[in-house]
This record gives structure tokens, sequence and C-alpha cells, in this order.
């Protein structure tokens, strides 16, 4: 029995007076490839960003890898909450649309900087660990390189092997290829895909509609800051006979992309 890494339960985020999240409640199992898909503004990001808490919400019951928080207590986090928080960021890592490297640092020098100061992993290891690291997302020729020099599709596996080096547990993508001409993109679905293949737990908010019917296990659909639906690839991109009128909203979606 795989086990679940990622659960969220009535999640309600608000900004001012949009309600942004409106009660979700998604899972994910080790090893799964769970793509979110829905119109912009449906509150995917903000989804995402809940989970490894960059954004709070403001209630609800969250669990990454075997982490749990109860959100909506008044003063915020207690200090074991807070290093709960602390230790599922630790197990989890997140690849943003904008790459989010250090422009001062190198390729290599972007790679290993969590490992030697969050890990306390020694220079010389986490040294080989960055040009594995590296070479395992194609660009072990850019190690000196710095993300200046580097195309948009070059920087975004920088970061995902940034990511790789914090020995994640699940990854979260928030709109991974968003920010990348088109032609550059598929370096960074390509690594996607092998890191799915490989057995990585997965969770993508994209709008790469080819990368979730070639690589996801199970499509969550978003509207208005609800899951509207919550089935397998198959059904999602198949006979949606069984999703009565959400298969209609899901081929309106489909078609306008
Ligand atoms: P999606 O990823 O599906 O496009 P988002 O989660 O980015 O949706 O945004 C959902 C809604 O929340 C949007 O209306 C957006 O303007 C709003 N929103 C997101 N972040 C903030 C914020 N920090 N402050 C105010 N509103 C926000």
């Amino acid at each position: 029995m795989s086990t679940i890494k990622v659960k969220a339960e009535g999640i309600v985020k608000t900004f001012g007076a949009t309600q942004v999240l409106d009660g979700v409640d998604i899972s994910v199992n080790g090893g799964e490839v769970v793509v979110v898909l829905g119109p912009s503004g449906s509150g995917k990001t903000t989804l995402l960003r809940s989970l490894n808490l960059l954004e709070t919400p403001d209630s609800g019951t969250l669990e990454v890898c075997g982490y749990r928080l109860d959100m909506g207590a008044r003063g915020g986090f207690d200090r074991a909450a807070r290093q709960r928080v602390a230790a599922l960021r630790r197990r989890t890592a997140m690849v943003f649309q904008s790459f989010n490297l250090f422009p001062h640092m190198t390729a290599l020098q972007n790679v290993i900087e969590g490992l030697i100061s969050v890990k306390k992993v020694p220079k010389a290891e986490a040294l080989a660990c960055g040009e594995a690291l590296l070479g395992q997302v194609g660009l072990a020729d850019k190690r000196d390189s710095y993300p200046a020099s580097l195309s948009g599709g070059q920087k975004q596996r920088v970061a995902i092997a940034r990511g790789l080096a914090m020995d994640p547990e699940v990854i979260f993508f928030d709109e991974p290829t968003s920010a990348l001409d088109p032609e550059l993109r598929d370096e960074v679905l390509g690594v996607m895909r092998k890191l799915a293949d490989d057995g990585m737990t997965m969770l993508v908010v994209t709008h790469e509609i080819r990368f979730a019917r070639e690589a996801a296990d199970r499509v969550i659909f978003m509207e208005n800051g609800r899951v509207l639906t919550d089935c397998a690839k198959e059904v999602f991109f198949g006979d949606r006979a069984g999703l009565a009128d959400i298969g209609e909203r899901i081929e309106r979606f489909l078609g306008r992309l």
C-alpha cells in the first residue's frame, strides 16, 4: 500500500474580500503524479503555495510528509507547529514559474546552496552531488554559468536540480513552463517526465495538457476555488460520461486551450 504524502482537507483561503479557496480537499499518494488544471484565477497556485505554507490557509487541515497542521488557530502557529512547518518544507521542494535562482551564484552553486546551508553537507560531497544532478537534468556543461547567461529552459532545469538536491519526498511544480517560449518547454517537460517515470511524487499546476495526458496518474480540475473533479487521467481525457455535467465543463475548458 502506498503512503499518502499530501492530504489537504477543507482548505479555505481568503485574500481581503476575495475567497480564493473554498474548502479544498486533495490527496497525493507516494509515487503519484497529480496534475492540477483549471482556468486562470481558480486558485491553483494558491492551493499549491498553501501546501508548504508559503500561504497560510484560514482554515482546514494539512498533512504533508507525515506532518500535520491544523489551520485557523488564533494567534498563528505555536512553536511545535512552526517546527512541523520547517520539517515539512525540508521534505518537499517547490519549482516556481519564475525559477527563483540566485543571480550571483553559478548553476552549481545554486544547486548545492541548500545542501550546504540547510543540510550541512560537507562541501566536497555537496559538489559531487550537485554535479551529478546537473548531469541528470542535462546541464553538466553549464555548472559554472550564471543564471543571466542561461536560457529560461536551462534556468528551470537548474531549479529542478536544486529541488532534487534536497532529496524531497514530493515536488510541487507551479506552472513550471509558463514563462518559457514554446521551443524551450519540451526540455523542461522532458526532465519532469523522467522524474515521473522514476517514481517521484509530484503535484503539478500547469496548462500543459500534453504533459497531463502523458505523465499524470490523476487530474484535479479546479474552478472558483473548488475542486470540480478529481479523477484518473483516463477518465478526464477519455469517457467522461460518469462525470455528468462536469464533463461538459471540462470539454469547454479543453476546447478553449
Ligand atoms: P490560478 O493559479 O488558478 O490562476 P491563483 O491562486 O493564482 O489562481 O489566484 C486565485 C485568485 O486569488 C485570483 O483572483 C488572484 O487575483 C487572487 N490572489 C492570489 N494571490 C493573491 C494575493 N497575494 N493577494 C490578493 N489576491 C490574490
